[in-house]
């Protein structure tokens, strides 16, 4: 019997992406349908769920199974939908607005979980759907419609933030480069434990075409030299923000959420006798 070959082109739905010409997330997207077909994982054993957003749009353009939630609850759904189909890959995808303001409150737990997911957040520093307000990323002093003087807050830096996680692998790529960053999402998903990608990802419509230039500019890909399983080194590159460095920043394998579960099984088989529920709720008792 022959074994079907998955080329990228099997990944996308009948769908047009309806982003604004220029789009950054047109790149994220086309990356994407490469990595999973150099991952040669089939269409059916693949969810991409994510919220509300610009790029949240993405799942309705996948031939995979796909979801689009609510806003800023891609890490809670796409972890539910991990814990029930263990044998499914599972991608969550959104903006910087969704996941760093929305569903900030998510990240730490599905990080230090270490839920096998991958979660990829195309970061344009603003929010687009709603039509150009300030993100949590957005840089300082810029002006948009809701820093009419200039954005006053220090915006989060997404790469330095996973690494204090302790989030098991963390990269960061750029739109503009299409096939380092398929490369990128590739390993993220052969990753076994939660993978997080900041992708920059220029909005021409509210950020004007320059921000692709300085992205153009401000970015280089990391040193190679540079040992990703070094916390510190890790943090080095996260904190050099004259320069966004593109790759992997940081990456250290540990027991996943299922790992762990499996453990605690063993660990619980023959020994303690499970508790009567009349037992558990006396401990309640003053
Ligand atoms: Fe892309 Fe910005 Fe248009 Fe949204 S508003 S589709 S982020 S260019």
């Amino acid at each position: 019997m022959d074994v079907k070959q998955y080329v990228a082109k099997d990944y996308k739905s009948g769908l047009k992406p309806v982003w604004c010409p220029g789009c950054g997330d047109f790149g994220v997207l086309n990356s994407l349908y490469q990595a999973l077909a150099k991952l040669q994982i089939p269409t059916h054993k693949i969810a991409v769920v994510s919220g509300i957003g610009c790029s949240s749009r993405l799942p309705g353009y996948m031939s995979t199974y796909g979801f689009n939630g609510i806003h800023g609850r891609a890490l809670p759904v796409a972890t539910g939908v991990k814990m029930a189909n263990l044998d499914t890959t599972v991608i969550a995808v959104g903006g910087d607005g969704d996941g760093f303001s929305i569903g900030s409150g998510h990240i730490p737990h599905v990080a230090r979980k270490n839920i096998d997911i991958t979660y990829i957040v195309m970061n344009n520093n603003i929010y687009g759907l709603t039509k150009g307000q300030a993100s949590p990323t957005t840089p300082l002093d810029t002006i948009t419609k809701t820093t009419y003087y200039g954005n006053m807050e220090d915006p989060i830096n997404p790469v330095r933030m996973m690494i204090s996680y302790n989030s098991s692998f963390v990269a960061r790529a750029f739109s503009g480069y299409p096939k380092e960053t398929a490369a990128v999402i590739a390993q993220a998903i052969a990753h076994k434990g939660f993978s997080f990608i900041e992708v920059l990802s220029p909005c021409p419509t509210f950020n004007g075409k320059d921000q692709f230039t300085m992205l153009k500019e401000k970015t280089s890909f990391i040193d190679e030299n540079h040992d990703s399983s070094d916390q510190v080194a890790a943090f080095d590159v996260a904190n050099s923000e004259d320069n966004y460095k593109l790759g992997i920043i940081y990456h250290k394998n540990r027991p996943t959420y299922t790992d762990l579960v499996h453990n605690l099984q063993k660990k619980a088989k023959g020994n303690k006798p499970v508790p009567e529920v009349i037992d558990l709720l006396k401990m309640y008792e003053p």
